[in-house]
């Protein structure tokens, strides 16, 4: 017999969940009693939004540019488009609209699971509790430590999502004591040092009084996903009587947050578990509510879609999304959120990746799942993936070298930068930024320097060739928009951070 997942460690489960959910940190967000999702009314919309015809749906795209959130109605006719040329100015808008926002920029990084004990029986996740197949574990916090140092001194990662079980052996102050002993670590690496610099977290949805730990750990990201909007559907695959039953507790995480001073989060949702356009409705009524609430939106979207995992039945799964379907999916939430990052994980395989790549922010590298994984001696050439230790199966397992070597061949470059959050500029200050394409201009000189110092610590000597090239065409790019985009005095400054970059200094950013 397997160990009990519901055995806590520390702690009495049933006593720790009694308190958990607080009802009036639910009800205070309420309009009139009601959450912001009205089943009726979106499906409603999506019917209304078929067939829209091709001159509304030029308007609406046309529209986009303005990068403000898309109307509901809008985004109902995005979703109802069948013909495939329309499709294409769809796709061809959603790769203007991200380099608009986000030019040629990819940010990497990297998720670290911490335990995979958890309370909950999610229908599709391989750590729900009933799962016997699955070996619970949690690491100390030394634990923690070793396998943020690979991520951080072997491999380069400067941006960490570390990842929770809902149970109390992992609870707010586990989080928060883990995301601390993530910042502490500083180790001299070949030219430079490898820390993580950012840590973002997506764990179970917390009271206030939990979040503002997680603030004061210095959080970055705190994504939510609502896995969906769709309430039968969540009660289907969420038992009554668990913590994740609720799906309220759940739909204001991330108002919480806010309140807790948390002013940067994420919203995401599981894709295959409902119809696929009742989600793109849940997510950008979900970024409504918070633009409503706290005049801002999510700072990024991600998409994940069904995996298998260890002993579990999917065979209820009614609602798969096709290769075809997720990238039009994608295209439309680019539209439609057109703000926020857009994240697509190692899930996929590498060729659905690079083929929505040019639409997307952010995606992972050298990624395991596994709990401890990172430190795990997987024999050289073998697979880095335990099915009985981990929530689901990737797609993707291959290097952050190799990934920035292909990502450079398409023309991107891969940024480093974490500067926006450590000098302030979160929350309100970066989105409004980035919607004027200001941001723009203080990322792309970031990314120069994040990715040369990337380069001199991690590359191999191919990846090494391939991203200096790219460096030296970023440069020629800012120096050609002197003094229109950027003044000189910030040219002469990126070309003597880089020359102190390359004799080792490090951090410096703009
Ligand atoms: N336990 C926390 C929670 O539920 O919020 C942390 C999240 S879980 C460790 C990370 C995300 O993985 C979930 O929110 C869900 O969207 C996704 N996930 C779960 N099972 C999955 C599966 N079989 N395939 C793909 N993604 C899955
Ligand atoms: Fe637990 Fe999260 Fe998996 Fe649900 S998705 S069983 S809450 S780890």
């Amino acid at each position: 017999m397997k160990e009990d997942a519901n055995a806590g460690g520390k702690r009495n489960v049933a006593e720790w969940q009694k308190g958990l959910i607080r009802q009036d940190e639910i009800d205070r967000y309420l309009v009139d009693g009601k959450d912001f999702i009205d089943d009726d009314a979106i499906e409603a919309e999506i019917a209304r939004g078929r067939g829209a015809g091709a001159d509304r749906v030029r308007a609406i795209i046309k529209k986009a540019y303005d990068i403000k959130l898309m109307d509901s109605a809008d985004v109902a006719c995005l979703l109802g488009v069948e013909d495939p040329a329309l499709k294409e100015e769809v796709f061809k808008a959603a790769r203007e609209i991200k380099t608009k926002v986000y030019d040629n920029r990819v940010v990497t990084f990297a998720p670290l699971y911490c335990g995979s004990k958890c309370v909950n029986r999610c229908k599709y996740c391989g750590f729900r509790c009933d799962n016997e197949a699955i070996e619970r574990r949690v690491l100390t916090m030394d634990e923690i430590e070793a396998e943020a140092r690979v991520l951080a001194a072997k491999i380069g990662h400067k941006r960490l999502v570390v990842v929770y079980g809902e149970h109390p052996d992992t609870d707010a102050d586990y989080i928060a004591e883990s995301m601390r002993r993530i910042y502490s670590i500083k180790e001299r690496v070949r030219n430079g040092v490898g820390e993580i610099r950012r840590v973002n977290v997506n764990a179970a949805p917390l009271p206030i009084e939990g979040l503002k730990k997680l603030h004061e750990a210095g959080i970055g990201t705190y994504q939510v996903f609502q896995e969906t909007y769709h309430k039968k559907t969540y009660a289907a695959v969420h038992p009554a009587g668990t913590l994740k039953g609720n799906y309220p507790w759940r739909l204001y995480a991330l108002h919480r947050a806010m309140d807790a001073g948390i002013d940067d989060v994420a919203v995401g949702a599981l894709f295959g578990l409902y119809d696929w356009r009742f989600e793109v409705m849940g997510l950008v009524a979900h970024a409504r509510d918070l633009e409503r609430r706290f005049g801002l939106g999510p700072h990024t979207v991600s998409v994940p879609r069904l995996e298998p995992a260890a002993d579990t039945d999917f065979s209820w799964v009614t609602n798969r999304v096709s290769d075809d379907e997720f990238r039009y999916l994608i295209a439309v939430i680019r539209l439609a959120i057109p703000y926020a990052g857009l994240i697509v994980t190692n899930r996929e395989k590498p060729e659905m990746i690079r083929s929505v790549i040019k639409m997307c922010t952010q995606r992972d590298a050298d990624t395991r799942v596994g709990i401890g994984a990172y430190t795990d001696d997987f024999p050289a050439g073998a697979a880095t993936q335990r099915e009985e230790n981990q929530q689901f199966m990737l797609g993707d397992t291959r290097s952050l070298d190799a990934i920035i070597r292909e990502l450079a061949e398409m023309g991107h470059i891969v940024s480093f930068c974490t500067a926006g959050y450590r000098c302030g500029r979160t929350g309100k200050k970066i989105m409004d930024a980035l919607g004027s394409g200001r941001e723009g201009c203080f990322c792309k000189l970031n990314a120069v320097l994040t990715f040369q110092e990337w380069l001199e610590d991690f590359a191999s000597p191919e990846t090494k060739r391939i991203g200096d090239e790219i460096i030296d065409r970023e440069m020629k790019e800012v120096r050609a928009r002197v003094p229109a985009d950027f003044s000189e005095a910030m040219w002469e400054h990126l070309v003597k951070a880089r020359e102190r970059i390359l004799r080792g200094e490090r951090d410096l950013y703009f």
